[in-house]
């Protein structure tokens, strides 16, 4: 069981800044979040594209803009719990217990939920047997590609992350690339990559296709491919790869008794705490009068629910409010030397 004054929900802009907040004034906490990589929205949907509208940085793209946030959470040690979800929250004598589909563990007196539009989730396959396989012989992402090393693998999806691994997994592994259309939607340099690959033979394309089914018990054996009209083959395999998008949903948020509204939380201004004392809501998933979805609002409304958790996580201490250009207990614990 971790034991933190605060647990925040998502490491999007807002969850970043927020805990940059909590340390600032003192205060432990812990960043859990459901994608394999820091930054929200901001890294997984716009990394190149360029923002124009953050406080006194006239332009930086999603991928700066993340980074600057982590560079600047660099002084504390902020503990980030990665490709976990968190599924329950209750409460446990005074304080909440929080839980990841990890079975990982905490116990909090403050949740901060900055879980933007929800948790990002692949796009998975339509065949039930598929989930027997999941994590062990089909995978939506790849932690480790060495895995596949002198396998069979065969690749589902039309887009850039299909193309780019059936490229990078061909170096070392017999690949199979399945899509159910016969135009790709990946950068035209890699399609054409693809195609010379697989007349080199080391790409064998199946245009049209989509998976029918499954075979094996412990082990994957082979699986059945379908295509537009009704042609099955079947295709033997160690690791099948699906990459067809994520879709975002609300998920495990809408089942811990929060006031929710079209899919966001409903907040007070003061606190930016929900229904519910000790739980928080910030970013883009939450909701009051005015709100307006932007990073800026974010980074207020999670300066705000931080100095809210303080009374709750240390009870016999009153928060003093301080500059940080002034104040020698900040500038310590920033580890910055001197006046
Ligand atoms: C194309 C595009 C362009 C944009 N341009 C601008 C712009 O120019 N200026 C601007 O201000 N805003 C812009 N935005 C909006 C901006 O990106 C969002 O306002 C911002 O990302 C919200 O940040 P957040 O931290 O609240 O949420 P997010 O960035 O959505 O991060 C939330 C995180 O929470 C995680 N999460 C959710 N539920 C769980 C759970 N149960 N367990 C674990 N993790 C969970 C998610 O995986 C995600 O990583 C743009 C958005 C898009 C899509």
């Amino acid at each position: 069981m971790i034991k933190t004054n605060a647990l925040i929900i998502g490491a999007g802009p807002t969850g970043l800044f927020t805990a940059h907040q909590l340390k600032l004034i003192g205060l432990s906490c812990e960043i859990v979040d459901n994608l394999d990589k820091i930054g929200g929205q901001c890294i997984e949907l716009y990394p190149d594209k360029p923002i124009y509208d953050i406080p006194a940085i006239p332009e930086c793209t999603g991928e700066e803009l993340t980074n600057n946030l982590v560079n600047q959470l660099k002084p504390f040690d902020i503990k980030f719990h990665l490709n976990e979800r968190v599924d329950e929250v209750k409460k446990s004598n005074g304080s909440w217990e929080v839980k990841t589909n990890k079975g990982t563990l905490f116990n909090t007196p403050n949740i901060i939920i900055a879980g933007g539009v929800g948790s990002f989730e692949p796009r998975k396959f339509a065949p039930k047997e598929c989930e027997k396989f999941e994590d062990k012989s089909i995978f939506y992402s790849i932690r480790d590609k060495n895995i596949f090393k002198d396998k069979t693998v065969t690749i589902f999806g039309g887009g850039d992350s299909a193309l780019d691994w059936a490229i990078e997994l061909s170096k070392n592994s017999k690949i199979n690339l399945v899509h159910r259309r016969d135009e790709f939607r990946g950068a035209q340099a890699t399609l054409d990559q693809v195609k010379t690959l697989s007349k080199e033979g080391k790409i064998d394309l199946y245009t049209k296709y989509q998976l029918k089914g499954i075979e094996g018990n412990n082990e994957l054996e082979s699986i059945e491919i379908i295509s537009d009209n009704n042609e099955v083959k079947k295709l033997k395999t160690d690791y099948v790869l699906g990459f067809f998008g994520l879709i975002m949903q609300l998920g495990p948020i809408a089942n811990w008794g929060l006031n929710i509204d079209k899919k966001t939380i409903k907040v007070d201004t003061e606190k930016f705490e929900t229904n519910q004392k000790g739980i928080y809501a910030v970013g883009d998933i939450c909701t009051y009068p005015g709100k307006l979805k932007l990073i800026l609002s974010g980074f207020h409304e999670g300066a705000l629910a931080a100095r809210a958790c303080f009374a709750l996580a240390k009870p016999n201490e009153k928060y003093r409010f301080e500059f940080t250009t002034s104040s020698k207990t900040i500038k310590d614990r920033l580890g910055i030397k001197g006046d």
